[in-house]
């Protein structure tokens, strides 16, 4: 490589989840001597699995997580590193008594309006049952309604919406249900990417194949801040933009997540995610973990009752809410991080975006491979490679 990269050269990588791991993976590959800090006492991010004593089972500790992608690359690149087994997540919702299939689909229909539809005549029902007065969504109720009808819309959106923003659908924007959530056949697979499966050892086993190059350096339990950049060559900070300034134009809003905790002798609800639709159900779903391993024969079974609520500081923030409040003053930090020198923003609390984990991964790939770019042509990389705004 064309690179005169020395031990003094240091670069540090703030966070242990998918976008430090990659970046830190493809630095230490091109030679050069990388810190790694996360002020957990794990590797993994909020994609830590763990395999516990008590129930045997690899469980996902920040919540349940599907690898499912259509990047060819980013595929390729985390079925090198280890065993990919194939899984389809299939998702059950319990709504004002009775469990239906998710995303809506043939059956979903046909079992809530307890009708023998096929395809044509489902699609035809269901726009039928669309409000057509509403010609232009400007919230996520407008354009439900608008999609799938008033009967659907409160089963199957708003209670659970509600539940998992804190917030009344009329109070978010259209742009978040952008497609027509509904399938006219009989496919219940969640997500429709060409590519989806679930590492075998769960997704720890990634993150010690990523950062286990003799170049890096994992330091753990070290929570890193503004003042320590300038111990390095360069930071490429995955924690949370506001943070990094000491929250100085104030907090940006995040919901974060409770887990409850239950080890079964027996098969408590028969399948990896069960959701719950009604607003009088204080939790938005149930995840059941040995269902994500159907390869291992588990021996007992181990559920995850998950409530949403706000974050305030010191939570885990979990995902960012980005209303027009939080985008302005996301602006703010933008403006203040663009100024920041000898440092990149990156990941999802750097950039305050939700991002899977294939996005996380392309993301940090292309932040690597085009800070060494600027190396190479003696520019310093910049503070962002993505617009937060955007
Ligand atoms: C409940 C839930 C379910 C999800 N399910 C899926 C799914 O099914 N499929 C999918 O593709 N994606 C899923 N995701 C998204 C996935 O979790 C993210 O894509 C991924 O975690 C982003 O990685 P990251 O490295 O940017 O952030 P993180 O994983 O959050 O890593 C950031 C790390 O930085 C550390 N850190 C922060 N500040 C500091 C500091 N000052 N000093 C030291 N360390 C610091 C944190 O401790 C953390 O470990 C889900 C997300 C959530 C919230």
């Amino acid at each position: 490589m064309g690179l005169n990269v020395k031990n003094k050269d240091k670069i540090a990588v703030v966070g242990a989840g998918f976008s430090g791991a990659v970046i830190a993976n493809l630095l230490a590959k091109e030679g050069f001597y990388v810190d790694v800090l996360d002020s957990r006492d794990h590797i993994g991010g909020n994609c830590f699995t763990k395999r516990y004593e008590d129930s045997g089972v690899v469980e996902h500790v920040y919540g349940p997580h599907i690898f499912h992608t259509d990047n060819e690359d980013v595929w390729r690149f985390v079925t090198s590193l280890v065993k990919f087994r194939s899984y389809t997540n299939r998702v059950k919702s319990t709504v004002n008594g009775s469990v239906y299939s998710l995303p809506i689909n043939l059956h979903t229909i046909n079992q809530f309006f307890n009708k023998v539809l096929s395809p044509g005549e489902a699609r035809e029902f269901v726009s039928n049952m669309g409000d057509q007065s509403i010609a232009d969504p400007v919230t996520f109720e407008d354009q439900a309604l608008k999609f799938v009808g008033k009967e659907l819309y409160e089963a199957f959106f708003k209670g659970y919406t509600e539940k998992q923003w804190g917030v009344s659908p009329r109070e978010l924007p259209a742009s978040i249900l952008k497609r027509l959530p509904v399938r006219f056949n009989y496919d219940d697979n969640y997500f429709s990417h060409r590519f989806q499966g679930m590492p075998e050892d769960g997704y720890t086993s990634i993150f010690e194949k990523l950062l286990g190059h003799e170049n890096i350096n994992v330091v753990l339990g070290r929570d890193f801040s503004r003042e320590d950049r300038k111990k390095y060559k360069h930071v490429f900070y995955s924690g949370a933009i506001d943070a990094w300034f000491g929250f100085e134009y104030g907090d940006l809003g995040y919901r974060t997540l409770e887990f409850k905790r239950e080890v079964y002798d027996f098969d408590f609800q028969g399948c990896a995610v069960m959701n719950y639709g009604d607003a009088s159900v204080p939790f938005t779903r149930r995840a059941q973990h040995d269902y994500f391993s159907p390869w291992e024969e588990a021996k007992k079974h181990v559920v995850y009752t998950e409530y949403s609520r706000a974050s305030a500081r010191g939570d885990t923030p979990y995902y960012p809410i980005r209303l027009v409040e939080e985008k302005e003053l996301l602006k703010k930090y933008v403006e203040r991080a663009s100024k920041e020198v000898g440092v990149t923003f990156v990941g999802r609390l750097g950039t305050y975006r939700y991002l899977d984990m294939d996005v996380t991964i392309s993301e940090a790939m292309n932040v690597a491979n085009q800070s060494i770019a600027c190396w190479l042509e003696g520019r310093r990389p910049p503070s962002f490679f993505v617009d937060p705004l955007a």
